[in-house]
């Protein structure tokens, strides 16, 4: 279901890469923000390049 959601958000409004503002053609990452006091969490949208390097500094 939570993927099914994903797959077409992602086709419908197609995000930009929120590091590099390239425009997600492909499948990208989604990185999410620790929930604030309102319990609300910012998601990030990454292409697959950004997301290979955040892998790499995170050292996964
Ligand atoms: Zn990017």
């Amino acid at each position: 279901m939570g993927r099914f959601f994903l797959y077409t958000y992602h086709m419908s409004i197609k995000p930009k890469c929120d590091k590099c503002q390239s425009e997600l053609t492909d499948f990208g990452g989604i990185l999410l923000s620790p929930p604030n006091s309102d319990a609300q969490v910012t998601k990030y949208h990454l292409c697959q390049e950004c997301c290979a390097g955040v892998e790499k500094e995170l050292k996964i």
